[in-house]
């Protein structure tokens, strides 16, 4: 008997220490002054309120979802490079385009252009659906590894074109494109459910874009307004 008990002890205290090392709590634990700080004199400084959205960008590490040679730059409020010529979006863009959304919890949001999986985090943080869609097969990897490894499990990601959506769970209560686009893919107008908004900047790919606001009414039209003047990296398409 003595020896049957003392194994479980043993093998318990392995898991134990093997938790602390790699448990989701530690990032969150990390860089909290930081993040109140950006939150405090940026995001809410320029006018974002919603409690949600603030609460969201207060616990989201972005440190862990940005290569380590940028580490430092985290908190600052620009976009950053995630490698594959993409860029993490600017804490306010990222904050005021969550807040545009009006989603709350169990609403569904799409999002389209995954990058660092940073963004999915925040809406993640409001809502259990989120889904998200990458083109680029590589960075929809470290999205999914960077995710999981902070318990997001429950967001959904795939790989493919963000151009035709992702039909399998549509209609969506909010989307949000974080590519720039010449124009707004109708099939993501299509997955857009009554009542529902989508977001994106559409304009000139390497240039500058407005951020777009549509709103799907109940009887099914639509109705759009330019928000803000912005700079996102172009919408790129699987079959160029
Ligand atoms: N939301 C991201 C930042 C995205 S940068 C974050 O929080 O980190 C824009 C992303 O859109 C890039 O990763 C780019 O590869 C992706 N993208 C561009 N065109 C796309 C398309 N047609 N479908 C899906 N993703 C696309």
């Amino acid at each position: 008997m003595p020896i049957r008990s003392r194994m479980p002890i043993a093998v318990m205290s392995i898991t134990l220490s093997l938790a602390a090392v790699a448990g989701f709590g530690d990032a969150f634990d990390e860089r909290v002054a930081e993040r109140e700080l950006l939150v405090e004199r940026t995001i809410e400084a320029r006018g974002v309120s919603d409690p949600d959205v603030l609460r969201a960008m207060r616990r989201v590490p972005r440190h862990a979802f940005i290569p380590e040679r940028q580490s430092r730059n985290a908190y600052q409020d620009y976009p950053l490079p995630i490698g594959h010529g993409q860029t993490i979006s600017q804490p306010y863009i990222v904050a005021y385009m969550t807040e545009v959304l009006e989603i709350e919890e169990g609403e569904s949001v799409l999002e389209i252009g995954t990058g660092s999986g940073y963004q999915a985090a925040v809406l993640a943080e409001i809502t259990s659906r989120v889904y998200s869609v990458e083109i680029i097969p590589e960075l929809a990897e470290s999205a999914r590894r960077n995710l999981d490894a902070l318990g997001y499990t429950h967001v959904m990601t795939k790989q493919g074109d963000g151009y035709y959506g992702w039909s399998e769970y549509a209609p969506y209560d909010a989307i949000i494109v974080t590519a720039a686009a010449d124009h707004v893919p109708p099939r993501l107008i299509a997955q857009l459910g009554p009542g529902g908004v989508m977001i994106i900047p559409v304009g000139t790919p390497q240039g500058i874009q407005t951020l777009i606001r549509i709103r799907k009414l109940d009887d099914g039209t639509v109705e759009r307004d330019g928000l803000m003047y912005v700079r996102f990296v172009p919408f790129t398409r699987e079959r160029e």
